[in-house]
């Protein structure tokens, strides 16, 4: 009955690829319009169309009257049916979409929501269509809205905006249909990128040997990458097919109507993307390919972010897009169903962007697709793809540009043999090469390595606002409030910054502003900061000998030499100062004594030296850039195990998991004095995004109840590292608190005679055993260990196995 040709190897798929468009006349058409919607147009003019025939109806004025579509006697009603339902819905969810509304037959009767189901679910609609006899059937008609704009603009001449709206215009799309679901839906529809590796059947209609390879090639690339994956990407019903020949665009190349719904299908929420990409980036070639997806790719993520795996094979749906194109149109023009020339001109598009993606391999579109360095999507391997540049640029390589570009100045790189990171999670990181490390080592992603409270606050917030403190915004407030509720009461005030260096070099000026002083008193092997007042405060950083003048070391009592807490020790540091006539403007400590060797002086000793400094008319600074936001264990500052109260409690490192964002917490009256002096503003401190980011770290260390976690793991910990001590000689001594951990590693047990080769061999040798940890101290021989918050006791056995196996050798 139906003028449908087999699908060679495709099955029953959509029959109306293989079937004739109806052939009405435009005076055929005129009749119709008014038959079934009683429309009285003058004229009516074809608009041409792969699947059914769509006239445009007029009055005498030329003025449009309506969009007439006859469609393919192949039509399933139900099909045409979903069509209505689903623009009816995404009108409905977001009416400002401009979209071609199906007209409701005159005189039907409205069916009523719920109601007039049919054995399958599916609502029967046929209130949107009317048939019509023609001459092998019964042909159905359905009538739209005229929308404004021209049709089947040519995508060379859109501008970079337009480019980034029509992204923007997918995504809304793809939005409002989010919640549609019909029986129909799911239905094999070869334009449909999911069904891509079907297209394998038509490959032999393909002429020309070298379009037909690149055709395969990008096949071959789909089952290999894309398949496997499909079943995980996110899927609804989507448009599937917003190209140039389916939008009316204004003067600017705007999207001001959707036309045809067509095509729609339940598939990956990508195809969408990728389809408005595929017909934008025709007639693009080489870098311009790219920078045009990248502009489509902004304007749909600003609405609606990919995730990364869809990003990573937009390559491929979009060669994929090309290639269907290839072989249906190919297949079509050799059974006279298209015009060859018109199949041409397209498939030509089509081979060059094809092309350009083959000629720049799989992983670098990839790269520049997702504008991140070296991603490539799970499952493939680089040998998938014969010739594909590598993903990740070689350690050995990067470490020379590093050298070149970056200079002498920067602390070296960690480890003999460099590790190249790619991503962490938790307490693990993993190199370019796969490789898992635990990390007994950074102190910065406290909460865990990309922990998502707090990288979804910061990209919700990064999407919704990011400014500055000259404009009122909740979330530095909230959060300075609560860092105020945490300490002990006077410290009523806070001050946004981005680095521990910045924090502690605002607490010096205050200080010094406040007392009138210019001293300045740290320990010998301190290390506060990159400024030149956190510098001078940083012994461990002064090379060559080289001492500011204004600065005295005390050095922190060595339990582990028996040197006795002596807070005369700090007094004659104060004595210095004076003989060169400065009274202390502050002292600072790390409460947790990390650059020290972490040390851990009994709260007595800690509460003198805070006398003494007060009593001398200094300040004294609580540096928690270390040991703060739980890191003890105990509380959320360390100097709260001192008892004591500091004028300045300075954050840094931890507070934002990764993000920068610091802080001075101090009191109200140090405040007013300083800003009688000068005018405060940091451009990025305290900024929504750095805010949030230290919000959620703050809900975390709550929520995970993390501080009797740090105390069960250090302890945990300690105490397998003693063990270990017992049949290792060369480690000293194990202390600290929390998980700021230090272990001394020395030649003999009576001489105590650091060996800080020893301890790099050890630091190496538990690296190779993929566990990740530092050295410190005055002599260099003391083991960092001193991982992110989420470390457990669960860890700790793969610690101490590696710890034993450095040792051991084995
Ligand atoms: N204070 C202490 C105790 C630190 O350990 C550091 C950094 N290691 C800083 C201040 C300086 O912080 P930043 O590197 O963020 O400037």
């Amino acid at each position: 009955m139906h003028d449908v040709i087999e699908l060679r190897g495709a099955g029953d798929f959509d029959a109306i690829l293989g079937c004739d468009p109806p052939t009405f006349s435009e005076a055929d058409a005129a009749r119709i319009a008014t038959d079934t919607f009683g429309v009285r147009a003058t004229t009516a003019r074809s608009l041409g169309s792969e699947r059914d025939q769509t006239f445009r109806l007029a009055a005498a004025s030329g003025e449009g009257l309506a969009i007439m579509k006859i469609s393919n006697l192949a039509e399933d009603p139900a099909t045409l049916d979903m069509e209505a339902l689903g623009v009816l819905h995404a009108n409905g969810a977001d009416p400002t979409i401009p979209l071609a509304l199906p007209w409701m037959v005159p005189g039907a009767d409205p069916v009523a929501p719920g109601e007039g189901a049919d054995g399958d679910g599916s609502r029967s609609l046929a209130i949107y269509r009317a048939s019509v006899d023609g001459p092998a059937g019964a042909y159905f008609v359905r009538m739209y809205d005229v929308l404004p704009g021209r049709g089947r603009s040519d995508p060379i001449d859109l501008s970079d905006a337009a480019l980034a709206a029509w992204g923007a215009m997918a995504a809304r799309l793809a939005r409002a249909l989010r919640g549609f679901i019909h029986p129909k839906a799911q239905r094999r529809m070869l334009w449909d990128v999911q069904h891509t590796p079907r297209t394998r059947a038509l490959l032999g209609d393909i002429a020309d040997p070298g379009q037909r390879g690149a055709v395969e090639d990008v096949l071959d690339r789909f089952d290999a990458v894309v398949t496997p994956l499909w079943p995980t990407l996110r899927a609804q019903v989507v448009h599937s097919d917003l190209t140039v020949d389916n939008a009316l665009v204004d003067e600017e190349g705007r999207i001001t109507g959707i036309v045809d719904f067509g095509d729609m299908s339940w598939s990956a929420m990508v195809v969408d993307i990728a389809s408005v990409i595929d017909s934008l980036a025709s007639g693009r070639d080489g870098d311009e390919l790219f920078r045009v997806s990248r502009l489509v790719l902004d304007g749909y993520q600003r609405l609606t972010p990919l995730e990364p795996i869809e990003l990573a094979i937009m390559g491929e749906l979009i060669a994929a897009r090309s290639a269907v194109t290839i072989a249906i149109s190919s297949w079509r023009a050799g059974r006279g169903l298209e015009d060859p020339s018109f199949a041409e001109r397209y498939n030509a598009s089509a081979e060059s962007i094809i092309r350009t993606i083959l000629g720049t391999g799989w992983d670098e579109t990839s790269r520049r697709l997702s504008s991140e360095p070296g991603r490539t999507p799970s499952g493939s391997t680089s040998s998938s793809e014969p010739g594909s540049s590598s993903p990740t640029t070689s350690d050995t390589e990067l470490a020379a540009r590093r050298a070149r570009v970056l200079g002498p100045a920067i602390e070296p790189l960690s480890y003999e043999q460099p590790i190249q990171l790619a991503s962490a999670d938790g307490v693990w990181m993993t190199d370019t090469d796969g490789r898992r490390y635990l990390d007994a080592y950074n102190n910065v992603p406290c909460v865990g390595h990309g922990h998502p409270r707090v990288t979804e606050a910061v990209a919700r917030q990064a999407r919704l606002l990011n400014t500055n403190m000259r404009y009122l915004h909740g979330a530095a407030i909230e959060l300075a409030e609560r860092l105020v509720a945490s300490c002990p009461v006077g410290l009523d005030t806070v001050l946004f910054v981005n680095s521990g260096s910045e924090a502690n070099d605002l607490a010096w000026r205050m200080a010094t502003t406040f007392t009138g002083n210019a001293g300045g008193l740290c320990t010998a092997r301190a290390y506060h900061g990159i400024s030149e007042a956190s510098a001078a405060l940083s012994p461990e950083s002064w090379l060559g000998g080289r001492a500011p003048a204004h600065v005295e070391t005390w050095a922190p009592p060595d339990t582990y030499r028996g040197t006795n807490p002596d807070p005369s020790v700090f007094a004659a540091a104060l004595d210095r100062l004076r003989a060169r006539g400065l009274a202390p403007a502050a002292a600072i400590l790390d409460g947790v004594l990390t650059s020290d060797g972490f040390y851990d002086p009994p709260p007595d000793y800690v509460a003198e030296l805070v006398r003494l400094t007060h009593e001398a008319s200094g300040l004294w600074i609580a540096d928690e850039v270390q040991g703060g936001h739980g890191r003890t264990g105990e509380a959320l500052w360390s100097f709260e195990r001192f008892g004591i109260t500091p004028d300045f409690v300075t954050l840094g490192k931890p507070m934002g998991n990764g993000h920068p964002i610091a802080a001075v917490i101090t009191r109200r009256e140090i405040a007013e004095r300083f800003a009688e002096d000068t005018v405060f503003f940091s451009t990025f401190g305290g900024n929504p995004v750095s805010a949030a980011a230290g919000l959620a770290v703050l809900d975390v260390l709550d929520d995970e109840r993390v501080l009797p976690r740090v105390q069960a793991a250090g302890e945990a910990l300690r105490g397998g590292i003693r063990e270990i001590a017992s049949r290792h000689t060369a480690i000293g001594d194990v202390r600290g608190v929390g998980l700021a951990i230090g272990v001394e590693i020395v030649r003999d047990h009576v001489t105590k005679e650091p060996d800080p080769a020893a301890t790099t061999a050890i630091k190496e040798g538990m690296r190779d055993r993929g566990v990740l940890v530092g050295t410190t101290g005055v002599a260099g021989n003391i083991l960092k260990v001193r991982p992110p918050l989420a470390f457990t006791t669960v860890e700790v056995p793969v610690f101490l196995d590696a710890l034993e196996g450095a040792f051991s050798g084995r």
